[in-house]
C-alpha cells in the first residue's frame, strides 16, 4: 500500500475543494457571521502566510487563547498545515499555570481573543519565548494594549497571500497540536498530538457506531476548542465537509437553544453541566424551542446522570450519546451505544447500560487491571483502565511525570472502572486527586497547600462532593492548630486572592482529625464517606 502522509492540510484542502458552499456559522461579539469552506480555506491560507511573515517556522509553537469561533477554526488548520504546532491554552487556568505552560511549550506567537488580552497583559513580563502577539477580534484596528508587538488578526488575514501553498513534505508523525491537562500535583502536563493521531481519531468520529459524524450533519461543539481540541470535532467536521456552528463567547443555555433551533443543529457536544443548563432552560418553559433537528447530544468529560438522559430522551425526544475520553487520548475512547443484542432489554435496563461510559471504539485497545492482574468482565470487579492505540499519547511533553502514566506500552488512566460481559466500562472512582467541576479540573492538593499555609491551620484535606449543577464541587476539611482560631469566612478570604473564584471550596468543615492511611496520607475515600453523612444533615 502507498505510504501517503495523513496530514491536516489535506483536511482543509478537501473541504475547500469539495464543499466550497457549505457553511461555518460563527457567533462573535458582534453577532452571527457566516463563512463558506471556500472562504475559510482561503482565510486559512492567508493566515498561514501571515504567520510566516511574523516569523513562524516549522516546529514552532503558536498558542491560542480563544473562544469557539471561525478564527479559532482557521488557526486550527493554518498552524499545523504550515508545519507549526497549535497550542490551545485553557483560558480557565490560573495565571501562574498559563505562564508555566507558555514557557514550557516555548510558544513563539500568541493568538489572543480580545476578551483575554488583560490575562496576558498581566503576565507578559514573565513570558520568556513569545515574540509576537495577535489580537482576535472583528475589527482591523488594534485595541489599546500594553502587548508589543501586537498585530491585528483580521489585518493579517486581509494582507496574507491567498495563493499560499502548504508545504508538501510534512510527515504524519510530526506534532500538529498540543494541549495541557491538569495534574494531581504541581503544574499542568503537556500532551502533543501528531497529524497522524488527529487524522485517525477524526476517522473514528465518523464511524456509524461512534458519533457517525458526516457531511450531512450540522455540528455544534459546545465543548471548548481549548479543551482536548473540542473532542477533535472541528478537525473531523472540516475534513468531512460538515456544517459547523460555533457558539462563540459567553454563551448561555438560551443562546445554545436558539442556535440549535435556528441553525437546525443535528449533533452537538459538551459536558453534563452544559446539558443540565439547557434542560433548565427547556423546563422553565418561558420559551418553546424546536429541537427536532437534533439526532445526537454527545456528552462526556464527566458521568452523564441517568435521570438527565431519561428526561432529554423521553420528554424532549433528544437522543443522548454518552462517551468517555481524556486529553491524553485525543480524546475519544469509548461510546455507550447499545449493541443490537441489547435492543430488547427493558427500557430502564437499556438506560442503565447507556449511562455507562461504553465500549472501546475500533482502533484502540483497553484493559482493566488490579493488583491480581486483568479483572473479570463481570461488571463488578474494579480495576484501573489502561488504553493503547494510534491516537493515544505515549508521553507528557518534556516532563518527568511521564513514567507515572505511560508504562509497558499502555496509558494508565487513573480511572477506576468495572467492565461488564459486553465490554461496557463504568467509571466508579478515580485515583487522580482532582475535582472536576463543570468539565474543568480543580487541584485539591493546591487548595490543601494554600490552606495549610494559614497560620491557624494544622491540616487540610479537600475532596470532591457530588453537585447537581457542576457534577462535583470541592469541600475542605480543616483541623486547626491547638489554641488557634479561624472562621470559615476568614479561611475563604485567605484563599480568594490565590485562586480563580470557581476553585474556592463550597464549604469548609472543621474536624478534630482527618482520617489517614497507614503511611500517613489522607484517606480520602473515608473522608468522602464521612462527608456524605455530614452533607445529609
Ligand atoms: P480531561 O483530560 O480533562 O478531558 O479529563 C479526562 C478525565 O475526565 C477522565 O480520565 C475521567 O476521569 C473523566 N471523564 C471523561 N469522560 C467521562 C465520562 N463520560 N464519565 C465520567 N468521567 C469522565
Amino acid at each position: 500500500m502507498m505510504n501517503t502522509q495523513l496530514t491536516l492540510n489535506k483536511m482543509v484542502e478537501r473541504a475547500e475543494q469539495l464543499f466550497p458552499n457549505k457553511e461555518i456559522v460563527s457567533r462573535t461579539s458582534s453577532g452571527i457571521q457566516r463563512f463558506t469552506y471556500k472562504e475559510m480555506g482561503e482565510r486559512t491560507r492567508r493566515l498561514a502566510s501571515a504567520l510566516e511573515q511574523v516569523g513562524v517556522r516549522k516546529g514552532d509553537r503558536v498558542a491560542t487563547l480563544a473562544w469557539n469561533d471561525h478564527r479559532h477554526l482557521e488557526a486550527y488548520f493554518a498552524i499545523p498545515s504550515m508545519g507549526a504546532v497549535l497550542h490551545t491554552i485553557n483560558i480557565r487556568l490560573s495565571p501562574q499555570h498559563i505562564v508555566y505552560i507558555i514557557n514550557h511549550a516555548e510558544d513563539k506567537v500568541l493568538l489572543i481573543d480580545q476578551d483575554f488580552l488583560p490575562v496576558i497583559e498581566a503576565i507578559k513580563d514573565e513570558l520568556k519565548t513569545v515574540q509576537a502577539y495577535v489580537v482576535l477580534n472583528d475589527e482591523m484596528e488594534l485595541p489599546e494594549s500594553t502587548l508589543t508587538p501586537l498585530h491585528s488578526y483580521e489585518k493579517m488575514v486581509a494582507n496574507g497571500n491567498p495563493n499560499y501553498q502548504y508545504p508538501d513534505d510534512l510527515n504524519e508523525n510530526e506534532p500538529a497540536g498540543m494541549c495541557f491537562t491538569s495534574a494531581t500535583t504541581g503544574l499542568p502536563k503537556g500532551v502533543v498530538y501528531s497529524h497522524r493521531g488527529i487524522t485517525l481519531h477524526s476517522m473514528a468520529l465518523g464511524l456509524a457506531d461512534t458519533a457517525g459524524l458526516s457531511e450531512s450533519d450540522i455540528m455544534m461543539p459546545v465543548v471548548p476548542m481549548f479543551h482536548a481540541n473540542a473532542w477533535g470535532l472541528p478537525f473531523a467536521a472540516t475534513w468531512f465537509g460538515t456544517t459547523q456552528v460555533l457558539p462563540g463567547p459567553q454563551f448561555t443555555p438560551e443562546v445554545l437553544a436558539e442556535l440549535i433551533q435556528s441553525e437546525r443543529v443535528t449533533i452537538t457536544a459538551g459536558v453534563p453541566t452544559i446539558w443540565l443548563g439547557l434542560l433548565k432552560e427547556f423546563e422553565n418553559g418561558e420559551k418553546e424551542y424546536d429541537t427536532s433537528s437534533l439526532r445526537a447530544v454527545l456528552c462526556g468529560g464527566s458521568a452523564a446522570p441517568m435521570g438527565m438522559i431519561r428526561t432529554f430522551e423521553t420528554k424532549y425526544n433528544i437522543p443522548f450519546l454518552h462517551a468517555y475520553g481524556m486529553t491524553e487520548t485525543s480524546p475519544l475512547v469509548t461510546v455507550s451505544r447499545l449493541k443490537s443484542n441489547q435492543e430488547d432489554l427493558p427500557e430502564e435496563e437499556k438506560l442503565a447500560v447507556r449511562a455507562k461510559q461504553g465500549y472501546v471504539v475500533p482502533g484502540l485497545e483497553i484493559k482493566v487491571v488490579n493488583d491480581e492482574g486483568d479483572v473479570e468482565w463481570n461488571g463488578e470487579e474494579m480495576g484501573e483502565l489502561l488504553i493503547r492505540g494510534p491516537w493515544i499519547a505515549d508521553e507528557y511533553y518534556n516532563d518527568d511525570r511521564t513514567q507515572e502514566a505511560f508504562r509497558n506500552g499502555w496509558l494508565h488512566t487513573g480511572d477506576i472502572v468495572t467492565i461488564d460481559e459486553e465490554g461496557f466500562i463504568k467509571i466508579t472512582d478515580r485515583t487522580k486527586d482532582l475535582v472536576k467541576s463543570g468539565g474543568e479540573w480543580i487541584s485539591t492538593i493546591e487548595l490543601e497547600n494554600a490552606l495549610m499555609a494559614h497560620e491557624a491551620v494544622f491540616e487540610a484535606a479537600v475532596v470532591g462532593v457530588p453537585h447537581p449543577k457542576w457534577q462535583e464541587r470541592p469541600v475542605a476539611c480543616v483541623v486547626l492548630k491547638p489554641e488557634a482560631a479561624a472562621s470559615k469566612e476568614e479561611l475563604l478570604d485567605f484563599l480568594k486572592p490565590q485562586f480563580a473564584k470557581w476553585w474556592l471550596p463550597d464549604d469548609i468543615i472543621f474536624m478534630d482529625e482527618i482520617p489517614k492511611t497507614s503511611v500517613g496520607k489522607f484517606l480520602k475515600t473515608k473522608l468522602r464517606e464521612q462527608l456524605k453523612d455530614h452533607l445529609k444533615v
